[in-house]
């Protein structure tokens, strides 16, 4: 479930937004027409924003799209013989573009100046050249193929066949490692072979521009969750508790959690499994109930704000949260456990007499308090840190006020 919504919110969402967007501009057609010369202009400052943001974030693969399509279309406004020439190639510049974009998609953001510069301009040439080199080929065996072949095959169906591949290896590539960089390559394609085959749609201005925007709500988007977002488990980090600490009303209540005897559980079962329940257990913290905010507080500690509630008032959402993983029986993975082979490790792993599924759990002891008058979030949080105390002290895997 969680990589279903992962992909929801990383591919589908940004996607059907995107639609949804360049299908309303094109319905409103009408009412911007009147701004076309400032639409025209939009795509040299935008693209070269984006290219300075991405540059500045190491999003270098953007950078790169968005320097790239800015050329594409200063070339296109100051008609270009690439265009208007009698014999222009734009087939062959649309294919290559689209195996640049195709490229893209599979490797890694590196520095630009440095030796991977070298490479990916050497690549940009490249995969440009196999564009032409395609169609000279066509062009070349186009009789022979259409002669030898069994089926029907059209000229404009063996231009297709890149074009296709291209798209489909970017579009899993997008579904498989689904993340906004990933997706806006795809739109990238998307965008570049729509305009190939129905250009009188939407102006290109008006494409292009819209790209821009996508990059740079990618690269500030991803640079949020950089920043307050924990990698390992997802949650909000630290920093976004101290972020939400400005906004909290005069009544709230905070609670800390840790998870029991946690070293001892590294220690049988290695860092691997360790890091693994952890993220199980956050996944479990996050469906907590009664408007509490979940944060990893660091390690394995965690703290839920539940603004204006009283700490009476939340025992028994917090109540939900320990029960369901203390209840949780994580299945560990074969390999992570195969390394592990001391005999103390073996005793303690589960009772399950499945001979592959073995199973493990962890509680957790929780301390909570609201805020008292005049105190301040740091003060109020230290009060639920000794309650957490308490809980520990009392045998662990219960709430203490
Ligand atoms: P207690 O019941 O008193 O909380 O015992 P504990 O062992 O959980 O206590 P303590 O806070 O001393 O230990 C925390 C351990 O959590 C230390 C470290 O091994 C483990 N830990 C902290 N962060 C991570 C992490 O990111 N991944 C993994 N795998 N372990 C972590
Ligand atoms: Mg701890
Ligand atoms: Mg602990």
């Amino acid at each position: 479930m969680p990589s279903f919504l992962h992909g929801c919110r990383y591919f589908i969402l940004p996607l059907f937004i995107t639609v949804m967007a360049l299908t309303f501009i094109q319905v409103t057609q009408a009412s911007w027409q009147i701004w076309n010369e400032i639409i025209e202009r939009l795509p040299y400052w935008l693209l070269s924003i984006a290219a300075a943001m991405a540059l500045q974030f190491n999003r270098s693969r953007l950078a790169y799209l968005a320097v790239l399509i800015l050329v594409f279309y200063v070339s296109k406004q100051s008609s270009s013989p690439l265009f208007t020439a009698p014999n222009s190639h734009i087939d062959e510049l649309f294919i290559g573009g689209a195996m640049v974009i195709t490229w893209f998609a599979f490797i890694k953001d590196r520095g630009l100046f440095s030796s991977h510069g070298i490479v990916r301009t050497l690549g940009i040439i490249i995969c440009l050249g196999l564009g032409f080199i395609w169609l000279a080929a066509i062009d070349h065996f186009q009789a022979d193929i259409i002669a030898k072949s069994p089926v029907n095959i059209s000229y404009q169906a063996l231009i297709l066949v890149p074009i296709i591949l291209c798209f489909a290896l970017v579009f899993f590539r997008a579904i498989w490692r689904a993340n906004l960089v990933n997706t806006s390559i795809l739109t990238t394609l998307g965008i570049w072979l729509f305009y190939y085959f129905r250009p009188d749609y939407l102006p290109l201005s008006i494409l292009l521009s819209s790209l821009a925007v996508i990059y740079l709500f990618t690269i500030l988007i991803d640079s949020y969750f950089l920043a307050y977002r924990d990698e390992l488990t997802g949650l909000a980090s630290r920093r976004a508790l101290y972020n939400l600490v400005l906004s909290l009303g005069r009544k709230y209540s905070v609670a800390m959690l840790d998870i029991d005897h946690f070293k001892k559980f590294n220690d049988t079962y290695g860092h691997d499994v360790g890091d693994q329940v952890l993220r199980l257990v956050a996944a479990k913290m996050a469906q907590v109930s009664g408007g509490g905010k979940v944060f990893r507080y660091g390690g394995e500690e965690f703290t839920i704000v539940f603004p204006r509630k009283d700490a009476e008032a939340v025992l028994d959402d917090l109540e939900d949260v320990r029960e369901s993983i203390e209840d949780y029986r994580i299945v560990l993975r074969e390999d992570k456990r195969q390394k592990n082979s001391n005999t103390q490790a073996k005793a303690k792993r589960s009772k399950s007499k499945t001979a592959k599924k073995k199973t493990v759990s962890v509680t957790i002891s929780i301390g909570v308090a609201e805020r008292l008058g005049g105190e301040n979030f740091d003060q109020a949080m230290k009060r639920a840190d000794q309650a957490l105390y308490r809980a520990k002290k009392k045998g662990r895997n219960q709430i203490c006020i």
